[in-house]
């Protein structure tokens, strides 16, 4: 009997023993699970094998551990997209803590000054841009955000710098946006109005002083005859500019369309060529073209026989003796037409500039001849409409060859 008890008794101290065995194991389990979470790796999860208290605590924790994964993986995912903005975004941005120490700067930070210039690490008063962004960077914040007006003639460029304080961590947040284009736009809005202005108070000027010495009773019937004429020049001038004008103003919408038709431009050259026969031989210089086998082209005849009356026009303009040829000829998926002339040429330093509104090499020269200074830009604006591109030669005394090349716009289906 004694023996049979003292067996149950030790079967009893076996079954004890090896729940204080699992339960110890189990626990164990629990402290290095918690480790786990406070290491951050909360994916890690434990296996309910218990009941009671233990079952509980391992519940909840596992809770836990969901709860944290879900929020790591939303600020993990928030970070990345704030990095993936900083970085893509085309503004500058740059990163400093209170001292000045660069934390972060993106990629167009680095396109703008240099890879090495806002390393991290650096001190943004260091970098010496000038002395108004040192004062800038220097400044104790006081509002949140501040501004200034960052022009860089070396580069070329004029930014607008914004600082963020972030009074939290004690951080500056720096953007720098480009408004080089806005500002060169508004300068050359400007300078248009001055040069219109400029263009068409001469004429307006020569006709009223004309008309006034018209009114005089006394005037011989010579005077009075030039003077007429000289007003109706002027008029015509007027209209010249107007009518220039006007194009222009057509063909720089941006959101203008273009009227493709199919183009023979043989016959297109020819035609315009006939409006200056004329003019050519009053002058004594040959007009010529060759017609050749080319495809049709697929573009605005209207604006193709714009471009084509301006550079035939100009080469007859600009030339005294020889004459203007016009060729065309289709290469490698693009139409070329040249114009070229035996004219007095054009400086080279000159040449970047030909295209802009009212620019013209001898002012004296181009107004007596009836130009208006706005033909190349309507040219130029043809040629771009068309996806095309525009090349000049050309040699002082000797001539100009204007080499106009044009993609095939032709809708392949
Ligand atoms: P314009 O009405 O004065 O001809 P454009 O815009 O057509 O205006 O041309 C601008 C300037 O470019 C001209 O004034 C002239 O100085 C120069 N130019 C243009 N075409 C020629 C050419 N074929 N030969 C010499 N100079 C030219």
């Amino acid at each position: 009997m004694i023996y049979l008890i003292i067996i149950i008794l030790i079967f009893i101290i076996l079954f004890l023993l090896l729940h204080l065995i699992i339960y110890y194991k189990n626990l164990k389990d629990i402290v290095q699970y918690t480790k786990d979470l406070l290491n951050a790796k909360y994916s890690s999860r434990i296996l309910k094998k218990t009941k009671g208290m233990l079952a509980n605590l391992i519940e909840n924790l596992n809770a836990l551990a969901e709860k944290l994964e879900e929020k790591k993986s939303i600020s993990g995912g928030k970070e990345e997209l704030l990095n993936i903005f900083f970085e893509e975004m085309k503004e500058g941005f740059v990163l400093t803590r209170l001292s000045g120490e660069i934390i972060q700067a993106n990629r167009s930070i680095q396109k703008i000054f240099g890879e090495k210039a806002f390393q991290s690490g650096k001190i943004i008063q260091e970098l010496i841009i000038n002395r108004e962004f040192i004062e800038f960077t220097n400044k104790i914040p006081d509002k949140k955000i501040e501004f200034m007006e960052l022009e860089l003639p070396d580069l070329g460029k004029t930014f607008i710098v914004s600082r963020f304080y972030l009074e939290s961590q004690q951080w500056f947040i720096y953007l720098f946006n480009d408004i080089t284009d806005a500002k060169n736009l508004k300068r050359i809005k400007a300078d248009f109005i001055t040069n219109l202005s400029h263009e068409l108070r001469t004429p307006l000027t020569a006709i009223k002083g004309y008309l006034e010495a018209l009114d005089d009773p006394d005037l011989d019937k010579v005077n009075r005859e030039r003077f007429v004429k000289i007003v109706r020049e002027n008029i015509e001038r007027l209209t010249n500019i107007v009518s220039d004008l006007l194009v222009l103003s057509d063909v720089e919408r941006q959101e203008r369309k273009l009227n493709i038709e199919k183009i023979d431009l043989n016959e297109l050259i020819q035609e315009v060529i006939s409006l200056f026969r004329k003019t050519a031989e009053e002058k004594g210089l040959y007009l010529n073209f060759s017609p050749v086998s080319i495809p049709t082209y697929s573009g605005d005849r209207f604006l193709i026989q714009q471009l084509l009356i301006n550079l035939v026009s100009n080469g007859i303009r600009f030339t005294e003796k020889g004459g203007v040829e016009v060729s065309a000829k289709y290469e490698k998926d693009k139409f070329y037409i040249t114009v070229s002339d035996t004219g007095i040429g054009i400086p080279s330093e000159e040449i970047p500039r030909i295209f802009e509104r009212f620019y013209t090499v001898d002012k004296a020269r181009s107004r007596t001849q009836g130009g208006t200074g706005l033909g190349l830009s309507i040219v130029k604006h043809i040629v771009q409409l068309h996806q095309g591109e525009i090349k000049v030669e050309s040699r002082l005394r000797q001539g100009s060859k204007f080499t106009v090349i044009l993609p095939d716009l032709t809708p392949t289906s």
